[in-house]
């Protein structure tokens, strides 16, 4: 942590004195946990998912729906043995995995949690995908799960709504290693394996399209989840096209795409899924 390059910004920072371009320094900052009612059913279950939402971001996307959360505006501080005992509680009370959302910041400090308290249940990996092959190969023996996001195909586009141009090639590249991890269920729930997520944006189709066209040859290895939860948030001002929801004719312009393309493992999103009431209230 004193030359932090977990992540393709590799900003070197001495974390331990002061913050990286994730926002954060390697104390570890949440802003709640909780059993998650609204992931994909292979994961929410009926129980729900373990979630553990972690202050800072590494790619900050302009339209960011727990932007106070990535921008590390909030949250509290807590140890690693606290982490660790949160693991636990979140077990006992019925979760259905371990769900680390915005984690990789953190790796190193989660992976000491996981050595003092290794749950029993699924840890999943819930990453907006700017991960390097390095920092991957680190985490992946505490990974069970994957959940991994590809939000932007053009240059253009990422550079546009996060400021990293190389966005596709870092979240290609490390999502095509996440899908190596074998896919097995069990009782209708996911214990190992890795789900792409891929939200749909107003105006934005094309790029959609482009990544249906990368994961394709991947769809027996992995699974798809096509988000029509957009919401406008963030600090879009500045972004006229982002100040809307996505149409009905938007999402299935790429659903259609994504079942020509012969994708069967798919979850879809109902459009009713926009809106600030599915964006969890922060405790800390
Ligand atoms: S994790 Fe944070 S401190 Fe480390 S390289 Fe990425 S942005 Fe910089």
């Amino acid at each position: 942590m004193e030359y932090c390059n977990l992540c393709p910004n590799a900003c070197n920072a001495d974390r331990t004195a002061s913050a990286g371009v994730c926002g954060v320094d390697d104390r570890i900052r949440i802003a709640k946990y909780y059993l998650h009612p609204f992931e994909e059913p292979v994961l929410s279950g009926k129980n729900g998912s373990g979630t553990i939402f972690f202050c800072g971001c590494s790619l900050k996307c302009v339209f960011c729906q727990n932007y106070a959360v990535s921008r590390a505006e909030r949250g509290k501080i807590i140890s690693v043995t606290e982490l660790a005992e949160i693991f636990r509680e979140l077990e006992e009370r019925g979760a259905h995995n371990i769900n680390l959302v915005t984690p990789t910041h953190y790796a190193h400090r989660i992976i000491e949690a996981l050595k003092l308290y290794r749950p029993h249940i699924p840890v999943v990996w819930n990453t907006h995908g700017y991960e390097t092959e390095e920092t991957l190969a680190f985490i992946a023996p505490y990974a069970d799960i994957f959940l991994t996001d590809v939000k932007y195909f053009a240059p253009e586009t990422a550079k546009r709504y996060c400021g990293k141009a190389d966005y596709f090639a870092y979240a290609s590249r490390a999502a095509e290693i996440m899908c190596e991890k074998p896919l097995i269920f069990q009782d209708g729930m996911m214990q190992s394996g890795t789900i792409v997520r891929h939200l749909v944006l107003p105006q934005n189709v094309e790029d959609s399209l482009r990544i249906l066209d990368w994961f394709a040859p991947l769809k027996d290895k992995a699974y798809l989840s096509l988000m029509s939860q957009y919401t406008p948030f963030g600090k879009i001002d500045a972004f006229p096209e982002l100040q809307r929801k996505i149409t009905k004719r938007e999402y299935h312009k790429v659903l259609d795409h994504a079942l020509s393309l012969g994708i069967e493992n798919i979850f879809v999103q109902e459009l009713k899924s926009s809106g600030g009431e599915y964006i969890p209230a922060w405790d800390y």
